[in-house]
């Protein structure tokens, strides 16, 4: 087996298989570095013939000991086996301060579980036990105090202590709080950073296509819509000259609008009882469903009054990246929840709650949750599991990766938010309320209040055609001066 040093690709993976002894080998390589980076991921029941391939080439076992210093094991971000060590070595001995400092993790999150490797192996050499608690002042481990730290937002060592703690701490703990609470500031600043505007988009609350033009996309929950709001969308697409698609998610999208024709527009819309649908920014896109028990002879429960149910309350809430969720009505699985971040799959007895799936460049199937939930429950550990992930997740981090992230993974997190593991229930639950009290249609505040109006009419104006808000990378300087001449 021989690799071109010539090849452009960052990262490869090889799989050999023998169909006769129904066995086979798996193998990563990193190229750049060629031979000294390739590394066997995992290898079983090896056949003759390749057996000798593959451990020739093995440089790596489950610990990560043996890879050389110098070996990549965080391909986006460049980041060596050394690299990791020296930061554990300085002190880093929490594996979000460790992602946060050397950037290991941080980009696909692939790398996540061989960093993690290194962390305990590390650890071990140094005589900390990482898996269970700080020390005698604190039965949580790093890594779970660093979610209540996230959660609770709380911001000294003192009151950690006093609320997750016992006595007055020691040096040890401290110096691990100490890093706990640095990270956990970063983490909340570059969140803060993000908002509200987590993009140009958001400024004109609306999606920047190609060409400088924009979509108009309203939320339609469950795929439900009236004949009067349907007219409203034909009359609108009319009017503006856009372009009409139905979409993925269930929605009916316009294409083609220009920048000032924005507030007209959304002005029918709202008018028409549709609300924005918040496709320009991280948070709920949409909640697809199938038809379930109300027209289907398989169904077993109500999928689409569950999934309208889901889309209104989570709609509008901020989140680290994008989320998707799907109710099916029955196992056939026709909405296809398992390929969303929260999918509900229906039972004779309820439903079972899968998280952590999504499509785009990284496929990855959800895992089941819980089962058998009825209505309330289901709600309830969706409610925690939201609030958790926002408040725990690095910016632009899907739930796949989050999920991936974390030391336990999903038993983690069952334990987190049904057994109440870091005593943060009521915490989830309560920032849920307010989060959901929170909700507002970001156009129809706009017409509901006369100075954001105002403020937004001016912003779309042509006179702000150069304004800072947008993004170096559009063209939309493509517009012509008379495109921006009012429609109406
Ligand atoms: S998932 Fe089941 S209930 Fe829903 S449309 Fe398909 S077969 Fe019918």
């Amino acid at each position: 087996m021989t690799f071109d040093s010539t090849l452009t690709y960052r990262t490869a993976q090889i799989i050999i298989e023998d169909n006769a002894t129904e066995s086979c080998g798996f193998i990563e390589a990193m190229t750049h570095d060629r031979a000294s980076n390739i590394k066997v991921v995992s290898s079983y029941n090896t056949p003759a013939g390749t057996e000798f391939a593959i451990q020739y080439q093995t440089v790596a076992t489950q610990s990560g000991q043996p890879l050389t210093g110098q070996t990549q094991i965080c391909a986006c971000n460049k980041v060596s086996k050394e690299t990791i060590i020296s930061c554990i070595n300085s002190g880093h001995h929490e594996i979000r301060a460790l992602k946060n400092k050397t950037k290991a993790s941080t980009g696909c999150g692939g790398c996540s579980s061989k960093v993690n490797q290194i962390l305990e192996y590390e650890l071990s050499k140094l005589g900390i036990n990482n898996e269970n608690k700080s020390c005698q002042h604190f039965k949580f481990s790093p890594e779970e105090l660093s979610d209540i730290v996230r959660v609770t937002g709380i911001s000294t060592f003192e009151q950690l202590v006093a609320s997750y703690g016992f006595g007055s701490g020691c040096a040890h703990c401290q110096t691990t709080i100490k890093s706990i609470l640095a990270d956990a500031s970063r983490h909340a600043t570059e969140k803060k950073k993000g908002m509200p505007w987590q993009s140009a988009d958001d400024a004109f609350v609306t999606s920047l296509q190609k060409d400088g033009y924009y979509s108009i996309i309203p939320r339609i929950p469950g795929g439900e819509i009236t004949s009067d709001q349907l007219i409203a969308l034909g009359e609108v697409g009319k009017e503006f000259n856009l372009y009409t698609k139905i979409t993925g998610g269930q929605r009916i999208d316009l294409y083609g609008a220009k920048r000032h024709q924005l507030p007209s527009i959304w002005k029918i819309l709202i008018d028409a009882g549709l609300e924005t649908g918040h496709a320009n920014g991280k948070a709920l896109r949409t909640v697809k469903s199938c038809i379930g028990t109300n027209w289907c002879r398989f169904g077993v429960q109500d999928s689409t009054r569950m999934a309208i149910q889901i889309e209104k309350r989570y709609r509008g809430i901020r989140s680290s990246h994008k989320i998707k969720m799907s109710v099916s009505g029955c196992n056939r699985e026709c909405a296809e929840a398992k390929s969303k971040d929260f999918g509900a799959i229906a039972t004779p007895d309820g439903w079972n709650l899968y998280l952590g799936g999504n499509g785009g460049r990284t496929p990855r199937h959800a895992e089941l949750f819980a089962t058998n939930l009825n209505d309330d429950e289901l709600i309830c550990y969706i409610d925690r599991i939201i609030v958790f992930y926002i408040r725990t997740a690095e910016r632009s981090q899907r739930t796949a990766a989050w999920m991936q992230s974390l030391t336990g993974g999903l038993n983690y997190l069952q334990s987190v938010v049904i057994d109440d593991k870091l005593g943060l229930v009521s915490s989830l639950d309560q920032q849920m309320i307010t989060m959901v009290d929170d909700f507002q249609c970001d156009w129809g505040t706009v017409f509901s209040d006369t100075i954001k109006l105002f403020e937004i009419t001016q912003l779309v104006s042509p006179i702000s055609a150069g304004s800072s808000i947008i993004p170096s990378n559009s063209n939309i300087e493509t517009e012509s001066v008379e495109q921006w001449i009012p429609a109406t």
